[in-house]
C-alpha cells in the first residue's frame, strides 16, 4: 500500500480527512510527506502526518486542546508523563519522541507503512485523546483566542488546526501585518554593516585559507569537494555579523553577502595557493609571495577541469547565499484555510507579506 492510499484510508476511518497537499509539520528540520490527516475526535483537534527527520521516517500526531483554562500550563506535562506511563503505548512502535506544550501535544513515532496496521494508529489515536481528555477540556464551539464568538468549524492557521473566529483572524492578520511594516521602515546602517563584513570577510577568508593550507599543501594532495562546499561554510560569519551590524536584512544586505562571500573564499584561497607554492619552491610565507598570487590568481582557479569545477561552485554558492536561512530576508506569513470536503483547501485571508 502506498502512502496516499494509507493516509487516506486511515483519514476514514478516523473520521477525519486527508488533505494531501498540506505542511503542517514543516519545520527547518522537519519534512512533510504527502500531507495530513485532519479532524475532530471527541471535541479534540488532530492531525496526523508521515514526517522525515533526516532519514528517519515517523508517524507524527498532534491533539489539540484550548489554552485557556486553568491549570493549563500544567497540564501539558502532565499529559506528557501519563502518555509515557500507559501501558501498551510504550510498546507501540518502540522509538517515540513526546512533546508537549500548554495547548497541544505532539507525539512522533518511528514508522514504516507498509509494517503498521491501519488499527494500531486508530487505537493509539484514541489511547493519546483518552489521556489528553484527563487533563484537558475539549473545545466546546469557542473561538480560542477571544473565548467568545462562535466557531463550529475548524481551520487552518499556517497549516495546524485551531478555531480562530473571522474577526480574531482578522486582528491576527493586522498584528502581521503591522510588524512586516514596521520591518520594513526600519533604517539598515550599511556603512557600519559594510565595515563589519569586510573585517569578518577578510577574518573568515584568512581562516580557511591557513588552515586548509597547513592541512594540505605539503601533502600536495587536495580534495576539490571540500573546497568546492566551503563558499557556504565562509559565507555564515560574514552574514551573521553583518546583518547584525546592519540591523536589517534586505535586498542591498544580501547583494553585499554575495560579493562579500566570493571575495572571502578567494581570499583564502590565494593564502592556499601561496602555501602551496611555498611548498613547491621551498619558502618562507611573504606578503610578496601573496601578491604574486593574487597577480595570477585565475591562472590558479582555472587550472585544471577540477579548479575550474571549484571556481564554479565558489560563484554559484556565493549567489545562492540570499536563500540560506542565515542570509535570507524574514517572513511575516499568516495563513488562514478552511478545508473542504475534498481534502483541497481554501484561503479564508491571507497575508503573505514579505519585509521588502
Ligand atoms: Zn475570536
Amino acid at each position: 500500500m502506498n502512502l496516499v492510499t494509507y493516509m487516506s484510508q486511515l483519514g476514514q476511518r478516523l473520521g477525519c480527512i486527508y488533505v494531501p497537499k498540506c505542511t503542517a509539520f514543516k519545520t527547518e528540520s522537519r519534512q512533510n510527506v504527502k500531507g495530513a490527516v485532519f479532524g475532530v475526535r471527541r471535541g479534540y483537534l488532530l492531525a496526523l502526518a508521515c514526517t522525515q527527520i533526516g532519514r528517519n521516517r515517523g508517524l507524527s500526531l498532534l491533539v489539540r486542546h484550548p489554552k485557556s483554562t486553568a491549570g493549563a500550563q500544567t497540564a501539558g506535562v502532565q499529559i506528557k508523563e501519563a502518555l509515557k506511563n500507559r501501558p501498551g503505548f510504550s510498546s507501540f512502535f518502540g522509538k517515540k519522541n513526546i512533546n508537549a506544550t500548554e495547548d497541544s501535544v505532539l507525539i512522533t513515532w518511528s514508522f514504516s507503512v507498509t509494517k503498521t496496521k491501519l488499527d494500531d494508529v486508530v487505537n493509539v489515536v484514541d489511547a493519546a485523546v483518552e489521556e489528553v481528555s484527563k487533563y484537558a477540556p475539549a473545545f466546546a464551539g469557542k473561538c480560542e483566542d477571544c473565548g467568545v464568538a462562535e466557531a463550529n468549524e475548524f481551520i487552518l492557521m499556517n497549516g495546524l488546526p485551531g478555531y480562530h473566529c473571522s474577526s480574531c483572524q482578522m486582528r491576527i492578520a493586522a498584528e502581521k501585518q503591522r510588524e512586516a511594516d514596521e520591518y520594513r521602515a526600519r533604517d539598515a546602517n550599511y556603512v557600519v554593516g559594510l565595515a563589519v563584513g569586510l573585517m569578518a570577510a577578510a577574518a573568515a577568508g584568512s581562516v580557511w585559507g591557513w588552515l586548509i593550507g597547513l592541512m594540505e599543501a605539503d601533502s600536495g594532495k587536495w580534495s576539490p569537494k571540500l573546497h568546492a562546499f566551503m563558499a557556504i561554510l565562509v559565507s555564515l560569519p560574514i552574514c551573521w555579523l553583518m546583518f547584525k551590524a546592519m540591523g536589517k536584512r534586505d535586498r542591498v544586505g544580501q547583494a553585499l553577502a554575495v560579493v562579500l562571500t566570493l571575495a572571502a573564499k578567494w581570499w583564502g584561497d590565494a593564502i592556499y595557493f601561496t602555501h602551496v607554492d611555498m611548498h613547491v619552491g621551498h619558502q618562507a610565507f611573504s606578503w610578496q609571495l601573496v601578491a604574486d598570487v593574487l597577480r595570477h590568481f585565475f591562472d590558479y582557479k582555472l587550472y585544471d577541469g577540477w579548479h575550474k569545477f571549484v571556481t564554479a561552485a565558489d560563484v554559484l554558492l556565493s549567489f545562492a547565499v540570499p536563500w540560506m536561512p542565515w542570509a535570507a530576508v524574514p517572513k511575516f506569513e499568516q495563513l488562514f484555510q478552511t478545508i473542504n470536503p475534498d481534502g483541497t483547501l481554501t484561503q479564508t485571508m491571507a497575508q503573505m507579506t514579505d519585509a521588502l
